[in-house]
């Protein structure tokens, strides 16, 4: 199958790529996004097939009803990254709340967060790839926390990429940071940058944009990539596992096949609902997506209100950090879906030249015929926290944002499917504080929850206060390319 740009074709690119060329070079004209040319069917049929089948037999029948140009021998290597979750037979349990609410829990892997989902058969797959090729590509994330351990886990010691994850220093928790710095592979390199993430973030947009990098990458004959959800490569892997929680309500005997459930999803760049609305278009019965979001609700404004309005908005710290969010990438991809090139690019152009943009009452109906949102602030979702941990299931604070959708939303009538994107043990510093336990650092928190709530530290969690640190550099944002430059030449 090949992919199309979400602006349209500027004429100098090619209009139509390959799968493998949109995750290699995943930037298309005019700033757009690659995006399947046809979405596969994926309909009763497909869900009867797959009743009894492994995570893996089901996302491998998935990767191919996209029809990609990936050897059936690769795509084996890269969900056998699977294993390494903390059951390989199960790698997202769906955990039963009540009769209407489950929770499937996509944060069992290497860095305990749901980018693990997808980054790590990514990793795999664009690593071979590069290689077969002759070519090598260098990887830059800045990160508030998640994208930048599972980028590095999954990428460290693979042939042809490096990788460098810029983070603010002293903007993630410790857990977070201690999963970058005790990294040990000759092909990545972590910076501390001083500032907070929009200075990170900021910092490494002006370096993609310089010239002088440009030509210092070229010189070296290294390509940039990508591997945030701007990648089709992230997407495609987080179509599974919405169908594998539909399968598992089936299984329990909660639903029969055909009957509707509905999604809630905690949102930041909208890969994650992206990909649960591709499988309800492809023919899974789902009937709403449910955007949850913190209180940077611009998405909660856009498919309430049909505006996107980041005129009077500034980005605010909140205590579910990878949802802190203003420009949701990924929605872009929504919008092609349903109205097509020209008006996406459109929109878009305005949202860059104003700040803003607005759908039209039709478009606005459209998007609500698949989508429904809802927000809650801080101390809404830390009452969530203590409220459930009463009832004995612990989870983090971008999982409460969508039990908190799920207790305004639910109507008795459909059974709901919450994501829970990470695990308790990345925020325990915010748990505690739900909790009214007083604690220092992460450590103390880490120790007391699991003490007081009798539940165990995963050992890549606990380890990861003994592990020497591998990267001690904390640069001025003006440095950060003659550091790279050292990277590169060492
Ligand atoms: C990345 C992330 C999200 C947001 O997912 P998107 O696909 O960007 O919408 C939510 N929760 C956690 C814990 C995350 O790491």
């Amino acid at each position: 199958m090949s992919f199309i740009e979400t602006r349209g074709n500027d004429g100098v690119k090619e209009s139509e790529v390959t799968f493998s060329q949109a995750i290699l070079s995943p930037l298309a004209s005019y700033g757009g996004l690659y995006v399947p040319k046809e979405l596969p069917v994926l309909g009763l049929e497909f869900l009867e097939k797959h009743i009894n089948s492994s995570y893996k037999e089901l996302a491998k029948d998935t990767l191919k009803a996209f029809k990609i140009d990936i050897e059936d021998s690769l795509l084996d290597e890269a969900l056998s990254r699977y294993d390494e979750f903390d059951d390989s037979s199960n790698p997202v349990p769906v955990v039963k709340l009540n009769e209407n609410l489950y929770v499937s829990e996509l944060y069992h892997g290497p860095t305990r967060a749901f980018k693990d989902m997808a980054l790590q058969p990514f990793g795999t797959i664009l690593s071979s790839l590069a290689k077969s090729r002759g070519e090598n590509y260098l990887i830059m994330a800045a990160t508030s926390g998640d994208t930048g351990p599972a980028t590095l886990e999954t990428f460290k010691n693979k042939s042809n990429i490096k990788v460098c994850c810029l983070y603010p220093d002293g903007g993630t928790s410790d857990v977070q940071r201690l999963q970058m710095v005790t990294e040990d592979a000759k092909n990545l390199k972590v910076i501390g940058v001083k500032g907070d993430f929009d200075d990170t973030q900021d910092a490494l947009k002006s370096l993609l944009a310089s010239n002088e990098f440009k030509e210092e990458l070229d010189r070296r004959d290294i390509k940039l990539s990508a591997a945030n959800s701007v990648n089709f490569g992230r997407i495609i892997f987080q179509t599974i596992y919405h169908i594998h929680s539909y399968l598992e309500l089936v299984r329990v005997g909660r639903i029969k096949i055909g009957d509707k459930i509905n999604l809630i999803v905690p949102s930041g760049n909208f890969g994650n609902a992206l990909g649960g609305y591709y499988i309800k278009k492809a023919g899974v019965p789902i009937d709403k997506i449910v955007i949850a979001s913190n209180r940077n609700n611009i998405l909660t404004d856009l498919i309430t209100k049909g505006e996107y309005d980041l005129r009077d908005k500034e980005l605010i710290k909140t205590n579910s950090p990878a949802m802190d969010i203003l420009k949701s990438s990924n929605v872009e991809r929504v919008l092609f879906d349903k109205f097509g090139p020209a008006r996406t690019k459109e929109l878009m152009d305005s949202l860059v030249e104003n700040n803003f943009y607005k759908l039209t009452k039709d478009e606005v109906e459209d998007i609500l015929s698949d989508f429904e949102a809802v927000y809650c602030n801080d101390d809404e979702s830390e009452e969530i926290i203590a409220q459930y941990l009463t009832n004995g299931y612990l989870m983090d604070p971008h999982t409460a944002t969508a039990i908190k959708a799920y207790e305004e939303k639910n109507d008795q009538m459909l059974p709901y499917v919450a994501y829970s994107t990470a695990e308790w043990t990345k925020f325990s510093t915010t748990i505690s504080k739900a909790s009214s336990y007083k604690v220092e650092s992460d450590k103390e928190a880490l120790e007391l929850i699991s003490s007081k709530l009798n539940v165990k530290i995963p050992d890549n969690i606990d380890n990861l206060f003994k592990k020497d640190i591998m990267h001690l550099l904390i640069v001025e944002k003006t440095d950060i390319m003659r550091e790279m430059l050292n990277f590169f030449d060492s």
